[in-house]
């Protein structure tokens, strides 16, 4: 039978080249070399999370191509932890070594229009939404939304930055200019009953597995709690997993996906973000499950079969921003807590320095 894979196996002792060092790529990291494999970590931060806990790094611009060739002749596949690296350093990389996932599943990820367009173009149903380009759009799609909603940078943004509510009354220049961008996109405010997020990983044959899906809690548009597995029917767990399984199909996607949901009071689910790498809402898979989600990450993209997404206890991840990470010494203290704090020298209000991971004996599951 011919091997349905396109990627080589890799294996123990090949090296995987990731774009971007932040806490996503220090737990790839970790999890790379348990497996015995070697990092490479590219960015543009000398002090950047994922570099103390790799083999080798480079220090560059994502608009270095002559240090991104450099990076890429040194590896063996390459993945990103970061949403936002240009897609020529994924193009340039992806002419010398496997970039997986693939550069249109970050492309469409980039920009909230082409990922809301795209996901309709699936018939997946997505928060109401409009693109708009400047102030007359913006007024114009306002009308539709009695004047109210929330305006999101189309690009670069991420927890909560670029993004402004509008009401009624606002006036549609101010909001225009608090959100800060030359392509926009207006969405309807959603009253759900819950946030939730599945994550599954694809395999380069197209296998998949898939974890629980979680409940996320968010404050001032930051990730503050996820909880693992969320209080959902079955039927809705259900569809939310079919639904994450066919955008990763879709995008023909090799590696980790992440699909954040709201659930309405009429049990729909709408789609509000993609993302084609690990993600936060899944960091309590390390300490919970068979395989976590950045184990995941490393055997899709080397080839290796997928591991077990079973889940051996229920867990409460809580991420610790800002000056929380002080407190350090009592999390450790705690019987049944997972402290992971991620080595960032500079505390700043809304940086996530690192989570805890709280275990609690395993329930029957998705209600
Ligand atoms: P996002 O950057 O789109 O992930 O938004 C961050 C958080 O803001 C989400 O997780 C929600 O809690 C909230 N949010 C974003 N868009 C909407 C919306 N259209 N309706 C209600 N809440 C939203």
């Amino acid at each position: 039978m011919p091997d349905p894979r396109k990627n080589p196996l890799l294996a123990p002792g090949a090296v995987i080249g990731i774009l971007g060092g932040g806490q996503l790529g220090r737990m790839t990291a970790l999890a790379a070399a348990r497996l015995g494999y070697y990092v490479h970590v590219y960015c543009p931060d000398p002090l950047a999370p994922a570099n103390q806990v790799s083999n080798f790094s480079t220090t560059a611009s994502y608009d270095d191509l002559a240090q991104l060739t450099k990076f890429a002749r040194s590896t063996d596949v390459v993945t990103f932890e970061f949403e936002n690296i240009p897609i020529t350093a994924l193009s340039t990389v992806s002419e010398i070594t496997p970039v997986l996932p693939n550069c249109r599943a970050l492309e469409i990820a980039q920009d909230r229009v082409v990922e809301k367009d795209f996901l309709s173009s699936l018939g997946i149903a997505t928060t109401p939404y409009w693109s708009v380009r400047n102030v007359d759009e913006l007024e114009g799609a306002l009308k539709s939304l009695n004047g109210s909603g929330v305006l999101k940078s189309a690009r670069l943004g991420y927890d909560g930055r670029n993004q402004t509510r509008v009401d009624s009354g606002d006036q549609a220049s101010v909001s225009w200019r608090a959100m800060g961008s030359e392509k926009g996109i207006l969405e309807e405010w959603v009253t759900f009953e819950q946030e939730i997020s599945v994550i599954v990983a694809r395999s380069d044959d197209g296998m998949t597995e898939i974890y629980d899906p979680v409940q996320n809690c968010h404050r001032c548009h930051i990730l503050e709690t996820t909880i693992a597995p969320a209080p959902i029917e079955h039927s809705v767990a259900e569809t939310a997993c079919g639904i994450a399984c066919e955008i990763a199909q879709a995008l023909d996607l090799v590696g980790l996906l992440s699909v954040e949901m709201f659930l309405t009071s009429d049990s729909d689910l709408l789609v509000n973000e993609i993302a084609p790498r690990p993600h936060n809402s899944g960091h309590w898979t390390i300490d919970a499950c068979a395989t976590s989600q950045f184990e995941q990450l490393v055997r899709a993209i080397c080839g290796i079969p997928l591991g077990s997404t079973a889940r051996h206890s229920d867990a409460e991840m809580h991420n610790l921003i800002g000056d929380a990470a002080e407190n350090w010494l009592q999390y450790l203290a705690e019987p049944g807590a997972r402290l992971h704090l991620y080595g960032k020298s500079q505390t700043r209000p809304g940086r996530k320095m690192g989570h805890v991971t709280r275990l609690k004996p395993i329930t029957a599951g998705i209600l």
